[in-house]
């Protein structure tokens, strides 16, 4: 197991365990102690390949594969793929792609519920042979009427009481594809009154003809996720079955299943999913904004898929980061995007290079700087690393600043530029708002005029002269035309599912959620940044070159603004 960058190694085991300690590792701590596995722990991560992975997915991952590491277990990676209408191997590719990127690795122990279709059938043979298991001809609404209520008890299928030799002849026509698609069932015979409805006679197996992308029309009968899923576990010599909530009430059929059939026992335990605050996580929703255009593909950078942050720029250190500060309880919460986002920062602040761009050029004439003159400025790339060293950095006569960063009439509290008031820019010089050129139609400001003082070159002033701002800005000649794009939260409101009758989490939609500026200007040193790359641009946010730049023209993503909502947030809540 290789242990991701920036956790600590697992030699002993110990360490790590220390750091991170949850009712989970509790469970497994217990186990070790009484030797219930003899010493073993095997996770696994059993994604449906019907979806890319999201930030939720993300949590299990690290859980899984996190435990495996911090006990010298293993973690399987299993494609839970019963569902044949709605998987495909896109989404394999896509899901290994995404937990390696994470820092993770299965070892090669890449498994898939349909290798195992053949040992399932015949372990149902086997229920049946013990007479806990029967084929039945109701509808799928029939079954649904019949299995009654939690307050009211189910009634018993007329086809309970087949023959184990009528049972097994019917079962084996269904596999030969005697039956049309949902024409009959095999269901595990438990108890209609149990008051668990999942014990009601669990459907196992439905006829269901659809090309598998693994094993093509060789089938025609498909295990429900209930069968299917217990039973890979005990396969693959599973110890510990981690899965969210949901599932609390499906734990006991999973032990009946592995208790009927005498099989290796895993321990199922739940733990509460991951919401998150302004998105959906639903693989169902998800690819209705992809396939509906809403969004522009799986990796959409405003999606909360990991291709999508991996492309917005988010790092896998963050991720992980975000999944050990989130931790795993057993009670369901939405925890706050914001604080994804303070991990994102915590993680680039300390190693994405700094650089000056301009997202809204306003152009500056230096009126006292010599006409085709330009000097190098050295410019620290990150005061957070000192072993990141300088840059040097063009300066001319022409500039572009920030169109927000003058202001001809200045509010009150705005210390930037503006007629009369001298500024810094920033590793550069001091400079004075002398003047304005206007469009004489609409009387917008198109170019502003400065003197510039040599005695502050680098951005100090010799005699101690003070100024309130310090910009960023471009030099206009050497700068290289870029296209920034900027993000906002794909939803309006906080749980974009909570809307009124007759509406749906679509119409919380934000319609803002990406604005597109071009021409930016951005320093020289950018025109080689590679799809992938992160920057800080100063005062501006993180950035990270997108998959769409071509030769011509580089594109760049914000991945995060610089402004902290979180760690204010967190100020206020810590105790005084
Ligand atoms: P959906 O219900 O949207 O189809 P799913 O949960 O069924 O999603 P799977 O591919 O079956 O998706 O999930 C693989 C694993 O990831 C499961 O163990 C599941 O419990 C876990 N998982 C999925 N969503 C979350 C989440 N939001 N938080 C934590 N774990 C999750
Ligand atoms: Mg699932």
């Amino acid at each position: 197991m290789v242990a991701p960058k920036n956790e600590p190694e697992n030699s002993s085991g110990k360490a790590a365990k220390a750091a991170a300690s949850d009712f989970i590792r509790d469970i497994i701590d217990e186990d070790l102690r009484s030797g219930r596995n003899g010493n073993r722990v095997h996770t696994r991560f059993p994604p449906e390949p019907n979806g890319y992975l999201h930030i939720g997915h993300a949590k299990s991952i690290c859980l899984n594969f996190g435990i495996a590491r911090d006990y010298n277990g293993k973690c399987n990676l299993r494609f839970d793929d019963t569902n044949p209408a709605k998987e495909d191997q896109e989404y394999i590719d896509s899901i290994k792609q995404d937990v390696q990127w994470l820092g993770f690795d299965w070892e090669g122990r890449e498994f898939y519920a349909s290798d195992y279709f053949e040992q399932l059938y015949r372990w149902a043979e086997q229920l049946i042979q013990k007479g806990k298991a029967y084929v039945c001809d109701l509808t799928g609404d029939e079954v649904r009427q019949y299995r009654g209520t939690l307050k009211e008890p189910g009634r018993e299928s007329p086809f309970r009481n087949r023959s184990v030799e009528e049972n097994l002849d019917l079962f084996r026509r269904m596999r030969a594809g005697e039956f049309p698609d949902g024409a009959r069932t095999l269901r595990a015979k438990i108890d209609m009154a149990h008051p668990n409805l999942n014990m009601r006679d669990p459907v196992m197996y439905r006829i269901l003809r659809a090309t598998h992308h693994r094993t093509g029309d060789r089938w025609c009968i498909y295990a429900m996720y209930d069968w299917a899923h217990g039973q890979s576990d005990s396969i693959e010599k599973i110890t510990h079955s981690i899965c969210t909530l949901e599932f609390e009430d499906h734990r006991p059929l999973y032990e009946w299943f592995i208790r009927e059939l005498g099989i290796p026992a895993p321990r199922q335990i739940e733990f509460a999913r991951l919401n998150l605050t302004y998105t959906v996580m639903s693989k169902r929703k998800l690819l209705e904004l992809v396939k509906g255009g809403f969004v522009k593909g799986w990796d959409d950078p405003r999606m909360p898929t990991l291709s999508g942050l991996r492309r917005r720029g988010y790092t896998p250190e963050s991720i992980r980061e975000f999944a050990r500060m989130i931790g795993v309880t057993k009670s369901n919460s939405t925890v706050d995007f914001a604080a994804l986002e303070y991990c994102l920062r915590q993680d680039l602040n300390k190693r994405a290079p700094r650089r000056m761009a301009v997202l809204r050029p306003l152009k500056v004439v230096i009126d006292n700087y010599p006409e085709g003159k330009s000097e190098e400025l050295d410019c620290v790339n990150n005061p957070e690393d000192a072993a990141a060293g300088t840059r040097r950095v063009p300066f001319s006569k022409t500039l572009y600043i920030e169109q927000d960063d003058f202001r001809e009439e200045p509010p009150p509290k705005f210390f930037r530029l503006s007629p009369g008031r001298e500024v810094r820019l920033r590793y550069a010089y001091f400079v004075k708002c002398v003047g304005v050129v206007k469009d004489p139609v609409t009387g917008t400001v198109t170019e502003v005029h400065c003197t510039y003082d040599p005695a502050t070159r680098g951005g100090d002033s010799p005699d101690g002269r003070k100024v309130k701002a310090t910009l960023h800005w471009v030099a206009a000649g050497h700068a290289v035309p870029v296209e920034a794009r900027l993000y906002e939260n794909l939803f309006l409101t906080p749980d974009p599912d909570d809307v009124p009758e007759g509406k749906d989490y679509k119409d919380n939609l934000n319609p803002r959620s990406l604005e597109v500026l071009a021409p930016c200007y951005v320093e020289p040193s950018l025109k080689s940044a590679k799809p992938g790359e992160k920057f800080q641009f100063e005062r501006l946010g993180y950035f990270c070159a997108d998959r769409d730049s071509t030769p011509e023209r580089t594109v760049f993503n914000r991945t995060v603004t610089l402004q902290d909502a979180w760690a204010k947030i967190e100020k206020k809540q810590r105790p005084a």
